[in-house]
């Protein structure tokens, strides 16, 4: 091993904490951090969720089971995989991935969402892999909020935006909704025997003596959950701020350090540090990720500033950086 991949290994083990009041719930880990082609140092696009043992992968460029290899995050226990759009940078990695799973013992239903055309793309490398062991479920080109009903995922409210890209691109949000506090005034008030109150919490309901006995009598108000948004490959287009408002963590596409590369970013239709750092700001999100860099340029950290004068919360993304998102206890 080199020098630049002990590094690279070592730094895999940074974790930034956010919002470490409550309980550790939203676990996320960027794969890949880079835009057009990987590079030593960084492989293309891809995040990694975590949420009570449910995994999401959000973009699969190339290198994504090299890096899912190194924070030992395994294949078979990916339920659910969002794509942005089809640039090889963001799907190359996925065909390798579709038939990893399946070597690994895959057998549960895989979802998998993305633009127009994502179904084509991988019915082409269903061809190439001889097909999957495991049942595919494909939503292509969805509009608005969603959620998959199935198990933690209905948890998870998932939000999409079109984008300004050289084609067409969906950014996406998911919403961690928490459940309700328990309130013993709201029992008490309500008459519920004290020998349901555990199990009405938990969501069951009991029918006795011609009574019933919902949830709702133990539950207080509702409480705030976790946002996360992740946007890239796009102009800052002026949609963007309301998708993103308040996101507990906001993944931002910054291919460009330098304000002297706006006309590049301009005409490949990417952003500048600077852009994506106004568009945390007019969100108003709690702390920003910057990721898919230039393969141009070599130590985003030179440009952080351009970023952190406009939007002080800032973290430079790289390949196996960890992030752990918290409830608020006092939310
Ligand atoms: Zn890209
Ligand atoms: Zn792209």
């Amino acid at each position: 091993m080199n020098l630049c991949n002990y590094i690279l290994y070592t730094r895999v083990n940074f974790i930034l904490k956010l919002r470490m009041a409550g309980d550790e719930m939203v676990n996320i880990t960027m794969l890949g951090t880079g835009g057009n082609v990987p590079s030593p140092n960084r492989f293309c696009s891809s995040a990694f969720l975590n949420y009570k043992g449910r995994k999401i992968l959000i973009d699969c460029g190339e290198g994504t089971q090299i890096s899912m290899k190194k924070v030992g995050c395994g294949f078979k226990g990916i339920d659910l995989i969002l794509i942005t759009h089809l640039h090889g940078d963001h799907i190359n990695g996925l065909i390798g991935l579709l038939s990893t799973m399946g070597n690994s013992e895959k057998r549960t239903p895989l979802t998998i969402v993305g633009p127009r055309g994502i179904k084509r793309a991988i019915k082409a490398m269903l061809v190439l892999i001889e097909g999957i062991p495991y049942p595919l479920n494909i939503i292509e080109n969805p509009s608005g909020a969603f959620s998959i009903n199935d198990g933690q995922f209905k948890e998870i409210e998932i939000s999409t935006i079109k984008l300004e890209h050289s084609t067409e691109c969906i950014g996406y949000s998911l919403y961690f909704k928490r459940n309700r506090k328990f309130s013993p005034q709201n029992a008490i008030e309500n008459n519920v025997p004290k020998y349901l109150w555990k199990n009405l919490q938990l969501g069951q309901t009991f029918y006795i003596d011609d009574n019933a006995y919902t949830p709702d009598m133990v539950l207080g108000e509702e409480r705030k959950g976790i946002k996360f948004s992740y946007i890239t490959d796009t102009r800052p287009i002026n949609t963007i701020p309301d998708f993103i408002k308040e996101s507990d963590l906001f993944i931002c596409e910054a291919m460009y350090g330098d304000d002297l590369d706006i006309a590049k970013a301009v005409k490949n239709k990417h952003m500048t540090f600077r852009e994506s750092a106004s568009l945390a700001k007019l969100g108003k999100v709690k702390h920003l990720l910057l990721t898919h860099f230039s393969p141009s340029v070599d130590n985003p950290s030179y440009f952080i500033e351009n970023a952190r004068s406009v939007f002080k919360n800032t973290t430079i993304a790289h390949d196996g950086i960890k992030i752990d998102l918290s409830y608020n206890a006092e939310d």
